[in-house]
């Protein structure tokens, strides 16, 4: 069997805008994520990680690339042969209310993928169930029929964990699950998403815009910029040592640990980033870039080891 439980081997996507216009939200991506890891995946707002995050559970279909799972490609199966992998593959949202139907009680919200699911049979040991998972995600049984507008913020985003984990997923995208909340409420969901991994040996892509709360779950980190990757390696080596000017400039901009910066959108590089729908040719950075040389502007780096990390920058080793 795959060491790695999921793999992107070079997925792309884009999306068609106006005109003959396309959008590169994803280009080229090529990682890996090995079983029982957390895959921190961080920039800059509309740099294609939620669009990533979507290809690898099979949510939208890559424009090309594929998307191994187990070592079994899942993108050009049928759904019928998809359906028994759907379940091991969930996502977490950003904005938990938006997930949760105002008109279902809590108790019908978790109930839903138990029963969608077949994983209990009745209607009492569908409840029992439901209990089962309010209290692994510390909610009292007292909620179980109460609705989602009844809660706050940071219940309702352990009602959206609940329902995740019902279903006993492999995998889990959490898609910025904290950036909406209260920044002491943060921390409480963040020590719940890593108690539930190591109780229910669950692997987790962590896509945040915030570093801080990336580095705090994260094995691993992957640094995107305009569709790509940047950089990814070991938390600590990619903290203590970037390589890629790109996360070199996040860092720098982010005294860690900050939580007063908690929340805030990355928008520390002089100037807008370039446009998706027309990235410049060559290295994606090199517009922003302080290091550029005329190379950059030609030839696109490819993802290269250095050190414990993959850095794609021409030059990299002498920065
Ligand atoms: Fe900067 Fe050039 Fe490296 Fe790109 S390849 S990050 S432009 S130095």
């Amino acid at each position: 069997m795959s060491e790695f439980l999921l793999q992107a081997r070079e997925l792309t996507k884009d999306f068609p805008v106006s005109g003959n216009r396309r959008v590169h939200a994803v280009s080229g991506v090529s990682l890996e994520i090995r079983d029982g890891e957390t895959l921190g995946l961080v920039g800059e707002s509309g740099c294609g990680k939620s669009t990533l995050g979507r290809l690898l559970l099979r949510l939208i279909h890559p424009t090309s690339g594929e998307v191994l799972f187990r070592g079994q490609s899942i993108t050009g199966m049928s759904e019928k042969a998809f359906h028994p992998l759907r379940r091991q593959m969930q996502l977490v949202f950003q904005d938990p209310y938006a997930s949760l139907d105002p008109r279902m009680s809590v108790r019908d919200l978790i109930a839903e993928p138990i029963i969608n699911w077949r994983l209990c049979d009745g209607r009492e040991a569908v409840t029992q169930k439901v209990v089962e998972l309010l209290e692994a995600v510390g909610l009292q049984e007292e909620f179980l029929y109460r609705y989602p507008h009844q809660f706050s913020g940071g219940q309702r985003q352990r009602i959206g964990i609940a329902r995740a984990i019902a279903v006993d997923p492999a995998f889990i995208v959490c898609d910025e699950p904290v950036s909406a909340l209260d920044v002491s409420v943060q921390n409480q969901i963040l020590n719940l998403l890593k108690a539930l991994k190591s109780s229910r040996g669950l692997t987790y892509l962590f896509i945040s815009h915030d570093l801080s709360v990336v580095r705090y779950l994260s094995d691993r980190i992957c640094v995107m910029f305009l569709g790509k990757v940047c950089e990814i390696g070991p938390t600590e080596a990619v903290y203590r040592h970037p390589r890629h000017p790109y996360t070199r400039f996040l860092l720098d901009a982010v005294p860690l640990p900050d939580p007063s910066l908690r929340g805030k959108e990355l928008r520390l590089l002089e100037g807008e980033p370039p446009s998706p729908t027309n990235p410049p040719p060559g290295c994606c950075f090199h517009t922003r870039c302080p290091h550029a040389q005329p190379r950059c502007a030609r030839e696109a780096p490819p993802l290269r080891d250095i050190g414990e990390a993959q850095v794609a920058c021409h030059f990299a080793e002498g920065l």
